[in-house]
């Protein structure tokens, strides 16, 4: 299942990067939704005020969402933005689960993001794929020099 679980995030790592360089100065970010251990939506972060990648792959599947595992390769954004929280849109939508690449070193989220998914009771794993993620996403995050 480690093998899969990869595979799915490694897809959402491709949807990133075609991210940029539009997305710019947000990061790239890439998502893909899952179900019955198949793709059934993607999505990429878009130039600001536009999709974030969850919003833009929640955009093409509509109903119950119970089903649904998510795999995004930055911590959805907890805080509303120039466009609505990527976290409190999987609330609402009641998403199955969440994997998560890596955290968002920006303040405004830096966890955040992950407890408002949790604290609504789906289950969120954080670090799947983590080193990919970073190189791919590391150098447009939030620094703190
Ligand atoms: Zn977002």
């Amino acid at each position: 299942m480690t093998e899969k679980l990869e595979y799915f995030m490694r897809e959402a790592l491709q949807e990133g990067r075609k991210a940029l360089p539009n997305c710019l100065p947000n990061p790239p970010v890439g998502c893909v939704l899952v179900r019955d251990h198949e793709i059934v939506a993607r999505g990429y972060t878009n130039q600001p005020g536009a999709d974030h990648a969850e919003a833009m792959a929640l955009r093409q599947i509509s109903g119950d969402l119970s089903d649904i595992i998510a795999f995004v390769t930055l911590e959805p954004c907890s805080f509303h933005g120039r466009t609505p929280s990527c976290a409190k849109t999987f609330v609402s939508r009641k998403i199955g689960k969440v994997y998560v690449a890596m955290l968002d070193p920006d303040p405004r989220n830096n966890g955040l993001g992950i407890a408002l998914v949790e604290q609504a009771g789906i289950a969120v794993s954080v670090g799947l794929l983590q080193a990919e993620a970073e190189l791919d996403m590391g150098r447009y995050l939030w620094k703190t020099e």
